[in-house]
């Protein structure tokens, strides 16, 4: 009988993303430390999480903010130095609890968040890194300010918010080539002179560091099926 195939351990696969980063930026012609692996943890326990930062990650992304805090606050002192960011839609009524955990919100897509962010960064005292979510693909159920109305939301934001608001986020549509979507949301920091862009997932991270992403948020390839 054969010894089952150890399973490859968070470290590894961690190492061998980091590894595909490098690459996809050296071919790119980008300097690979301008390209931050955000460790997607949803669904995983904090045990994952801990595993990842011992193998060195400090960047996390978790979809749901009550997910979140529990899984923060049982990492207690091991979170030091770690930065969060709220990856998912984001209900109006978690916004207070979104700004006191995360240090980054990557889902600001309309203008009752805004309301609720404003004041609950007035609340709390301090305000996370914002990106402007984009429905790149203009689709029905999805999270994210329409393309046609991206440009007066993210001005508008830039006024309330000055320099918190940092860049900009997209998930393309399932199945499609997102390339043009990468490209699409690029142009669009560009336009506004926002330096944060954070697209590309387990499937496609590398086509989106061709297109310039800065922040790569990757889940499965790192945590393993959800
Ligand atoms: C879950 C999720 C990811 C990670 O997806 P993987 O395919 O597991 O890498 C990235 N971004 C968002 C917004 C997500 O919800």
């Amino acid at each position: 009988m054969q010894p089952p195939t150890p399973s490859p351990s968070i470290a590894d696969r961690l190492a061998a993303v980091q590894a595909r980063i490098r690459a996809a930026a050296t071919k790119a012609g980008r300097d690979p430390a301008a390209v931050t692996l955000v460790a997607v943890s949803k669904m995983h326990p904090a045990e994952a999480v801990l595993a990842a930062i011992a193998a060195g990650q400090r960047h996390f992304g978790e979809n749901r903010v009550q997910e979140a805090a529990a899984k923060w606050a049982a990492l207690g002192a091991a979170a030091a130095g770690t930065e969060l960011a709220i990856i998912g839609g984001l209900q109006t009524n978690k916004a207070r609890d979104a700004v006191r955990l995360a240090q980054v919100i990557e889902s600001l897509d309309r203008p009752h968040l805004a309301d609720a962010i404003a004041r609950a960064a007035q609340q709390e005292g301090r305000c996370p890194r914002l990106l402007v979510e984009v429905n790149v693909g203009d689709e029905a159920q999805k999270s994210g300010v329409a393309r046609a109305e991206a440009d007066g939301f993210i001005e508008a934001c830039r006024q309330r918010f000055g320099e918190r608001l940092t860049g900009l986020m997209c998930v393309p549509p399932l199945g499609a080539d997102p390339a043009p979507h990468f490209a699409w949301l690029a142009a669009c920091a560009a336009r506004h002179g926002l330096a944060e862009l954070s697209m590309g997932m387990s499937a496609d991270f590398e086509a989106a560091i061709a297109h310039g992403a800065t922040r790569v948020r990757v889940g499965t390839a790192i945590f393993g099926a959800r």
